[in-house]
């Protein structure tokens, strides 16, 4: 199978993120088929629950079904008494039109949630599930430390594969952990499943010095296409997930994803010189994928104030940011209604201290 993966969580819409622009989607997923990559994943709750029927509409009632996997992910987080799970499981078959799914996961597992993944026995329903044939194989994604999933994997053997967020900028980050999770996994033996390697956009968006110094160094190679090669290159790596928002990405990925190499010395040093540059302009780690927005009381619109303030950090004036801030404080929350309670906190899986940031948000923009 081709290593490329169509993530479904940043789809094209026509409004607000529910509204996925179906059309639009349906040319993606052909053309993304007739170049022959198969692998798409989805999750309950990507697009405020919208990408699932998404996919059941756009990929599975277009398309044979063993002409493509889809993965689905169980929300381990959602989970609060006995019977959920047999209920979520049976609405996702429902919306993505399915009979079964190709990889199913436990979904962004870190030590609360595993431990809510324990409690519930989700472990030992998934592994039922592949028995009756509802799934084929199983594994979960996750978003902690290497020594939890140390654990995770010891308790767990039986558990295919992991996905993990593998991306150049986060290789040697202490709080994300990117290698020495790979390592972990590599050590128990399990298939890699990437995602984030582009890190939400970030690194397709890099400081012009460091673009200057990929070009010199592959004249034809974008920003986006080194971080996806980067992590393809690497060994156990079997798949890596691009959530692909325009036909332009889609067109760019498929042109290359189809046979890419391990990165050379030469290469890897270059990510790594890019790597201090990007962290030397103090961006904020957010890699956009909305899990706090659905949490937070005060309605914040937390991503799109982060991607503001990165956008800002390499101009001499943020009149724009400022008034893309006006404009998005008449909608949602501004970043100084917060009232730290931390929901956000607690469900991001890059562990940002989101209300460290928001005042410095709100000072800039005001
Ligand atoms: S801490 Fe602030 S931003 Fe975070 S969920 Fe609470 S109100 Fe929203
Ligand atoms: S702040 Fe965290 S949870 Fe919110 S969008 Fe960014 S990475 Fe995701």
């Amino acid at each position: 199978m081709k290593k490329l993966g169509f993530g479904l969580m940043r789809l094209p819409t026509t409004g607000s993120e529910a509204d996925i622009d179906m059309k639009e989607l349906c040319r993606m997923a052909d053309t993304f088929l007739e170049r022959g990559y198969t692998y798409f994943d989805t999750a309950y709750m990507y697009h405020g629950g919208r990408s699932e029927s998404a996919a059941g509409e756009a990929i599975v009632s277009r398309h044979p079904r063993d002409s493509f996997w889809l993965t689905s992910k169980l929300p381990t987080f959602y989970l609060k008494e006995k019977g959920d799970q047999e209920k979520i499981f049976a609405e996702q078959l429902r919306r993505c039109k399915v009979e079964y799914f190709d990889n199913y996961l436990l979904h962004s597992l870190d030590e609360r949630n595993y431990a809510t993944a324990e409690k519930f026995g989700s472990f030992g329903y998934v592994a039922k599930l592949k028995e009756q044939g509802y799934i084929r194989h199983y594994g979960f994604s996750f978003h902690d430390s290497a020594e939890v999933l140390d654990k995770i994997l010891t308790a767990h053997p039986e558990v295919e594969f992991v996905q993990l967020q593998l991306n150049y900028l986060d290789w040697e980050d202490e709080r994300i952990q990117s290698r020495k999770c790979y390592e972990t996994a590599v050590r128990h033996g399990k298939k890699v499943i990437v995602m984030e390697p582009v890190k939400g956009g970030t690194l397709a968006n890099i400081p012009p010095e460091a673009q200057k110094l990929m070009q010199e160094c592959h004249p034809d190679w974008s920003p986006a296409s080194w971080a996806l090669r980067f992590v393809a290159g690497l060994e156990n790596v079997k798949m890596v997930l691009s959530g692909m928002s325009t036909p332009a990405q889609l067109e760019e990925n498929t042109s290359f994803m189809g046979d890419v190499q391990p990165f050379d010395e030469r290469e890897n040093a270059l990510v790594a010189a890019v790597t201090g540059l990007i962290k030397g302009k103090g961006a904020i780690a957010c890699t956009a994928c909305r899990y706090c927005t659905e949490s937070c009381p005060k309605n914040i619109a937390i991503p799109d104030y982060f991607s503001l303030y990165n956008a800002s950090l390499s101009k001499k004036d943020a009149g724009e940011e400022k008034k893309r801030y006006a404009a998005l404080g008449e909608k949602f929350g501004k970043a100084d209604d917060c009232i730290r309670c931390k929901k956000c906190e607690r469900v991001c899986p890059q562990h940002l201290p989101v209300t460290e940031y928001l005042p410095k948000i709100a000072e800039l923009f005001k």
